[in-house]
This record gives C-alpha cells, sequence and structure tokens, in this order.
C-alpha cells in the first residue's frame, strides 16, 4: 500500500527480518528532552482557558448529541438495523470520550488552564464522569512521566 501496487517484491529476508532486536532502538538518542522542548516555539506552551473549555464544550455536545440520536432513533430502526447501528455507535462515542478523557488528562498536567483549582475541578468532574479517580490518577500517572 501507498507505492501505487509498483513496490518491488522482496526475494530475500531482509537484516530486519532476519533480527527483530536490532529493529528497536537501545541506545540513547542523540538529544536530550530539554532539546526537544527548545525546538518548541514558546506560544505552544501558551495555555488558554477559552481554548481549552471549547474543546470540553465540543467533545461533550456530540457525546450528547450521540446519545441522543442512539437513544430516541435507533429502536424506531427496521429489525436489523439497530444490530448494525448500535456497533458503529460505540465506535463513534468511543473515539468522543477518549477526546474527553485526553482534556482530563491535560487538566492532571495542569496543560488546560493557568490556574491549578480550575484544572483539577475540570480533571475531577471529567474523569468522575468517565470513572476514571482524577486525583490518585493525577500522581501516578505524573511519576509514569518522569
Ligand atoms: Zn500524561
Amino acid at each position: 500500500m501507498g507505492a501505487g501496487g509498483r513496490m518491488a517484491v522482496p526475494t530475500s529476508k531482509s537484516v530486519e527480518q532476519e533480527e527483530p532486536l536490532k529493529r528497536a532502538p537501545c541506545s540513547k538518542p542523540p538529544f536530550t528532552l530539554s532539546q526537544i522542548k527548545k525546538a518548541i516555539p514558546p506560544h505552544c506552551f501558551e495555555r488558554s482557558l477559552l481554548r481549552s473549555f471549547s474543546y470540553v464544550v465540543y467533545d461533550l455536545t456530540l457525546a450528547f448529541l450521540f446519545y441522543y440520536i442512539a437513544t430516541s432513533y435507533f429502536h424506531l430502526l427496521p429489525h436489523p438495523l439497530p444490530y448494525l447501528a448500535w456497533p458503529i455507535y460505540w465506535i463513534f462515542q468511543g473515539c468522543i470520550l477518549t477526546g474527553v478523557w485526553v482534556v482530563a488528562h491535560e487538566c492532571g498536567h495542569h496543560a488546560f488552564s493557568d490556574y491549578q483549582w480550575v484544572d483539577d475541578t475540570v480533571g475531577l468532574i471529567l474523569h468522575s464522569s468517565l470513572l476514571v479517580p482524577y486525583f490518585s490518577w493525577k500522581y501516578s500517572h505524573r511519576r509514569h512521566h518522569f
């Protein structure tokens, strides 16, 4: 795929196929985390309360809209179609709620706003709505990132 069907057919095993462990890097990269952070433009680290809340409103609006459509109209579909509609709903709703989780995750990293209490409040509400404990997750997850 991606080569338009013009890819050459490999005739023998490559080095990666013969020695799969060589594909995984096990040495330190030639850069540090601080060098990566310095390469990112400073405006990417600025927090915007308005932009952050716009993501919350957008995701929750879609989640409630999908829920409303599913619970209001799926039972009106002819017999075999609900068995197709519900799994499609689950996939779409799962994608949207993953977005909600990502916003809550950013609250745990204090990336949602400049105010820690706003991050903790929004994170607690969103995480609790997804049945994920916020504060215990926040502390254990921070350790995971170090
Ligand atoms: Zn994280």
